[in-house]
């Protein structure tokens, strides 16, 4: 039987779970169509909000406008859900060198909203602090695995929820809408991560795929309300496992775990880590980053049935909700697309 709404959406990473949650807020008709047996980089990320970005420290971009949006988002997300999923955690810096902490300082004193100075002595138990230790307020960590898990059931539940990979054979345009399988909707929206690569729609938008290894670590004693960076972030993952990592790698054959990084995190980690620790997991996963650290919002310039929320980089737990709210708003209430996020900035890349 022919069924009808008005919106699909592909993949049910941290961009279609936002996407969906938002048409579900506003009363709208949705599907989404998900394959979890395609990698997500959602579901290996650590989940970690952080306003401050880099050797220099700087906040990151629009963080005054998507850091209130996000927390609002998660807290009404757990609220619904009846989910513990979203935590404050302030991140303490081990400074891995001299210049480090210098940066820091100077930070500290120059247009400073995030920072804050830490006693290393704190820290003594469990990490050698050479060089000192300061500490970002307004950091934030997201059980992204628990969070997709939740919304997949809650979807399921209610019918929304269809899991199959999306194959552009089968789906048709048409001048109202599109038909894929058995069910016609209005628009079809791409929250497919990295995967828009695989597709003719999107793949001229210019992604630069990048691949993130992390290793899941078990240690006894060390708190699970903080987050750990020094040239390598340990992040609390769950009971006493936590996440360490990550790599940042633009040129790869294969999403494989790798040897190289496995080695450089317990260098790393023997380095800083006093507390003793046993590798029990090595993750992988490919971020939809592109070419100007900026997401690719809206609708295809010459096919206003299909949209793309994507291009979420290293910062899908913060853009997300944001943008996808955003590309929400644009289709329902015509309102504007952040311009350097919007899809209008490549109009040029779509052939007729
Ligand atoms: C190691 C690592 C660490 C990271 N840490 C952080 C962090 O701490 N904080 C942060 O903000 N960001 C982090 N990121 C980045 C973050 O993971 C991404 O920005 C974000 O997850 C992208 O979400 P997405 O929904 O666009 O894509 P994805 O999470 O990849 O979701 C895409 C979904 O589409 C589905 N799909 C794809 N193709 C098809 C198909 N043909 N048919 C059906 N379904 C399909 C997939 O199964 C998946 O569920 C990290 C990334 C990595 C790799």
């Amino acid at each position: 039987m022919q069924q009808k709404v008005k919106y699909l959406i592909v993949g049910q990473g941290i961009v279609g779970t936002w996407m969906s949650y938002f048409l579900q807020e506003r009363g709208i008709a949705f599907r989404i169509i998900n394959d979890s047996q395609t990698k997500s980089a959602t579901s290996v990320a650590s989940g970690v909000i952080n306003p401050v970005t880099g050797r220099r420290i700087v906040q990151t971009w629009m963080i005054e406008t998507i850091l209130p949006f996000a927390i609002a988002s998660y807290q009404s997300f757990e609220k619904k859900m009846q989910v513990d999923i979203f935590k404050k955690a302030t991140a303490i810096l081990l400074h891995p060198s001299e210049q480090m902490k210098e940066s820091f300082d100077y930070r500290l004193a120059h247009e400073n909203v995030y920072l804050f100075k830490k006693d290393a002595a704190a820290m003594n138990s469990f990490f050698n602090t050479p060089f000192g230790t300061g500490a970002i307020d307004e950091c934030y960590w997201i059980d992204l695995n628990k969070m997709l898990l939740s919304w997949r059931t809650q979807l399921s539940v209610e019918g929304n929820y269809i899991e199959a990979h999306f194959d552009s054979k089968d789906l048709t345009l048409h001048e109202k809408g599109v038909r894929w399988r058995n069910m016609d909707a209005d628009k079809i929206l791409f929250c497919d991560g990295i995967h828009s690569l695989d597709h003719a729609f999107f793949n001229t938008l210019p992604f630069a795929p990048n691949k993130g290894e992390a290793l899941i670590i078990k240690v006894t004693g060390l708190p699970t309300n903080q987050i750990y960076k020094s040239k390598i972030s340990i992040i609390p993952w769950k009971d006493d496992l936590f996440w360490v990592g990550s790599s940042y790698e633009w040129s790869f054959d294969n999403e494989q775990p790798t040897a190289l990084f496995k080695e450089k995190m317990i260098a790393a980690l023997d380095t800083y880590l006093k507390l003793p620790y046993e590798v029990v997991d090595h993750i992988t996963g490919v971020r939809p980053a592109n070419i100007d650290r900026r997401p690719f919002v809206g609708l295809h310039p010459n096919h206003p049935q299909i949209g793309i929320c994507n291009g979420m980089g290293t910062k899908g737990c913060s853009l997300a909700p944001y943008f996808a709210n955003q590309l929400i708003e644009h289709m329902e209430l015509g309102a504007t697309i952040e311009p350097e996020a919007s899809l209008n900035r490549f109009k040029n890349l779509f052939n007729r």
